[in-house]
């Protein structure tokens, strides 16, 4: 094993199911198979349906606990927690581009946001505000507060194999929640290596369960969390398709979720526009992580008057991106995640002249000594029309297809022409048009940017998009919420029993 993984508690084999003594799981063994060069990781071996019911059993015995610990205590924990991040900060950043594929500072860099939700946490922990409300009638206290919701499910993407948990977990664990998490089962050893982590602060402190996890696929692991009537909120990080069917089976049985799903995300350019910034922000937003962000630029929208200019540059920027080994500290562009999302990449561009586009850069699949295992590609750029069906799609690849417009309002309608409505971004240097497209008139989406991309959110804003996008919000401001149940309280402290609405009974 590499020092790396050691260093992370990683061994060859290892149990997809942790969470305080119970560490055996029974089900298929899946290979961490690098994007980065096809060799094997580790293994993990996947839990079973039977695995999953010890794990709910652990998950609720700890809630009974850990919701009566005051809510600072529990942010203690969280604290010491992003202490020990820091401390692994190399390491696990490591990890996520070895098994995902990114480059190493943006590996690093998910590290770090989950060390920024931690911070968060802390101070969260003290800030769990209700609401004191005057009461219509005398001598009665009216208040809002708010309590723990129970052991929670997390399901989370691939693309941010250990931040999306992060947000999920430090929040509800300082808000009181036990919780169960089940990470993409192709990135299962950042699971590993994030529950080992947390298990070790809990651990210290005697409160091992609070935060359990387990490996699986879909089915049975992820269909048993979602129709599990013990779990009252599922929040789920992943496509569209997958949150439909989540959206559907959570609320038949009046659970809530949170939905985070996939974007197709619009960076427009007006005329007035410093070029330098936008292409900066196009470059990250469309080449950053392979494309494969939630709020990677898809759409590129120029403005006619400088649209040749603009496009001329951007393809000599991307010809200059250095594509390769993500742990290689020269290279912005790594792998795909793996064969499949090659083959859905040139699925995609092999529809795009048949439906009246133009691959005017990139696209090809990249083999040779310097791209072993099979999942390196050179990006795409397409010229493009709002009406093509694979430009109303997600695919998770680096495509941009890029379209021209008149007008601003043209440009708000080809932007929230499309049902997924996660981040859009406007650069422009005019004060009316950058407040257009913020307005109620203007982007439909969960994130709009004014002279910033698309792509690379910060903690503290509210995080998450509308239409197929899902509608739920993680990370920061008042997220939190979607974590706990509110309790609406009244007091009499009077000898009297006035009625709301002045009603006499009796
Ligand atoms: P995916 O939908 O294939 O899988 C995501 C997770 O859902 C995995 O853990 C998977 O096992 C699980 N899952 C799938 N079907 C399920 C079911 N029926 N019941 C329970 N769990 C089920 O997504 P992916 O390929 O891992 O990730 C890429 C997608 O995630 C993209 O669409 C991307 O836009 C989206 N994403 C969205 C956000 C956001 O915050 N909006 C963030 C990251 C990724």
């Amino acid at each position: 094993m590499r020092d790396f993984l050691t260093e992370l508690g990683i061994e060859e084999n290892n149990s997809g199911v942790i969470i305080g003594d119970l560490r055996e799981a029974n089900g298929e063994v899946i290979e961490s198979i690098s994007p980065v060069d096809g060799q094997l990781i580790a293994k993990v071996q996947m839990g079973t349906a039977e695995d999953y019911e010890k794990v709910v059993a652990k998950a609720q015995a700890a809630f009974a606990t850990w919701r009566m610990v005051p809510a600072p205590k529990r942010g203690e924990i969280i604290r010491q927690m992003g202490m020990l991040l820091r401390d692994k900060k190399a390491a696990l950043g490591k990890l996520v581009s070895l098994e995902v594929g990114k480059i190493l500072p943006e590996g690093e860099g998910e590290v770090q946001e989950m060390i920024d939700i931690a911070d968060f946490a802390v101070g969260l922990s003290r800030q769990l505000y209700g609401l004191d409300i005057k009461s219509e009638r005398p001598l009665h206290r009216l208040v809002e507060q708010w309590h723990p919701l129970g052991p929670i499910g997390i399901i989370s993407a691939f693309n941010f194999p250990v931040a999306v948990w992060s947000w999920n977990a430090f929040l509800a664990g300082v808000c009181g929640d036990s919780m169960i998490w089940k990470p993409s089962e192709k990135a299962p050893l950042c699971g590993v290596a994030c529950q080992k982590i947390d298990e070790q602060v809990l651990g210290d402190h005697g409160y091992e369960g609070v935060m359990g996890m387990i490996v699986g696929t879909a089915d049975p692991v992820g269909e048993k969390m979602i129709h599990d009537e013990r779990l009252p909120l599922i929040s789920a990080t992943g496509s569209t398709r997958m949150g439909r069917r989540v959206g559907a089976v959570v609320a038949e049985r009046f659970g809530t979720s949170i939905l985070e799903l996939g974007g197709n995300n619009a960076l427009v350019v007006m005329d007035d526009a410093k070029l330098d910034l936008a292409l900066s922000g196009v470059l990250f937003g469309a080449v950053g992580t392979a494309g494969q962000r939630c709020t990677s630029t898809r759409r590129l929208l120029l403005h006619k008057d400088i649209a040749d200019e603009f496009l001329g540059r951007l393809m000599k920027a991307y010809e200059q991106v250095p594509i390769g080994s993500p742990l290689d500290e020269k290279t912005l562009m790594g792998p795909l995640i793996d064969e499949q999302a090659v083959k859905q990449m040139q699925d995609a561009l092999a529809k795009v002249s048949e439906q009246g586009g133009e691959i005017i850069y990139g696209g090809e699949c990249l083999s040779g000594d310097d791209y072993p295992g099979g999942c390196y590609v050179k990006p795409a750029i397409v010229k493009a029309h709002p009406e093509m069906d694979v430009v109303k799609d997600e695919t998770f690849a680096p495509i941009l297809y890029v379209m021209t417009f008149e007008t601003l309002q043209e440009a708000i309608a080809i932007q929230n022409g499309v049902q997924q409505g996660l981040s859009s971004a406007i650069f422009t240097e005019s004060m009316r048009s950058a407040e257009t497209f913020v307005s109620a008139m203007g982007s439909d989406c969960g994130i709009a940017n004014v002279n910033v991309g698309t792509s690379g959110a910060e903690i503290g804003g509210a995080f998450g998009g509308e239409k197929e996008t899902g509608g739920g919000r993680e990370s920061g401001s008042d997220s939190w919420k979607a974590y706990m149940r509110r309790q609406t309280q009244t007091t009499n402290w009077s000898e009297e029993m006035p009625l709301a609405q002045g009603i006499e009974f009796g």
